[in-house]
């Protein structure tokens, strides 16, 4: 089949933003890396019987010389991943992924719903810049927010839920942030990777984005467009009882810690998560 072109947004760009979590590199569990791309973390799944990996999510605009690198370092300089995998769209988890197809060319997967976003068809819409929450919010209008196209260079996560060329991994559909929002479940050990259905910082101050602190909070909320989904897709993960969790923002997050944290995101995700005001927030008056 002949190859399509891809193309970014007209609004791409490198985002000037950074955490002290930036270009850290960790192993979390077995045959589970993360890398941290200024303030968003991609996930490396390895599969050691057959030797082989898959990326997930492809980090900030610009980033794909640091994912190359720590690609060749962990799995050799002719060992492409045979897949990357979309927990969804948005710029800072898709920012490098036309130069890595380009230069592994590897196939990419997305939820069905993720589709028109990915191939140039409709645009995320604007970043509310009005939302409760600060600084980040204040920032957000900078952010890409048009469609990439990666033509027929992405394809639909299989329906039986399973991960494609990652045994022992399956999706889970987690939608409010974006639509086809997914996170990725290993039921062997509950690792969780979870993109941005919840993150383990609070994003509305630019202080924690910048220390990582640790604080369990419902998606970003200048991107995040229908609450009730979110709400629904957090009980969803809890229901898991996942006992590692990466974020796609944040650091990792296990054991007690995170179940309780949980816990309280789901009972108290109306207070936790929901902004008082905002284009997106249709908050019922108690
Ligand atoms: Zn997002």
């Amino acid at each position: 089949m002949e190859k399509e072109n891809m193309s970014y947004g007209n609004d791409y760009k490198y985002i000037p933003a950074t955490s002290i979590g930036s270009g850290a590199e960790h192993q979390i569990a077995a045959h589970l890396y993360y890398q941290t791309t200024q303030i968003v973390n991609v996930c490396y799944l390895s599969d050691p019987e057959k030797n082989e990996w898959v990326l997930v999510d492809a980090g900030m605009p610009k980033s794909a010389d640091h994912i190359l690198s720590f690609a060749e370092e962990h799995f050799g300089s002719n060992r492409p991943p045979r897949a990357i995998i979309l927990t969804h769209g948005h710029f800072d988890h898709v920012g490098a992924v036309i130069e890595l197809v380009n230069h592994w060319d590897v196939p990419v997967y997305a939820h069905p719903l993720e589709m028109p976003f990915l191939t140039g068809e409709q645009n995320y819409p604007e970043p509310d810049s009005t939302v409760e929450g600060g600084l980040i919010a204040k920032m957000s209008p900078l952010f890409p927010n048009e469609s990439i196209n990666l033509g027929n260079h992405v394809h639909e996560l299989p329906k039986d839920g399973t991960v494609p060329e990652m045994n022992g991994w399956r999706w889970v559909h987690t939608p409010g942030h974006t639509p086809g929002h997914v996170s990725l479940f290993r039921e062997e050990d509950r690792s969780l990777i979870v993109g941005d259905a919840f993150v383990t910082v609070k994003q509305d101050s630019l202080y924690n984005v910048l220390t990582q602190e640790l604080e369990i909070n419902g998606p970003p909320r200048y991107l995040t467009t229908d609450w009730e989904a979110a709400w629904d897709s957090v009980r969803k993960l809890e229901a898991l009882k996942p006992a590692l969790a990466i974020t796609g923002h944040g650091s990792p997050i296990s054991g007690n810690v995170l179940s309780n944290s949980l816990q309280q995101l789901v009972s108290d995700f109306e207070n936790i998560a929901i902004p008082d005001y905002g284009k997106y927030v249709h908050k019922k008056k108690h």
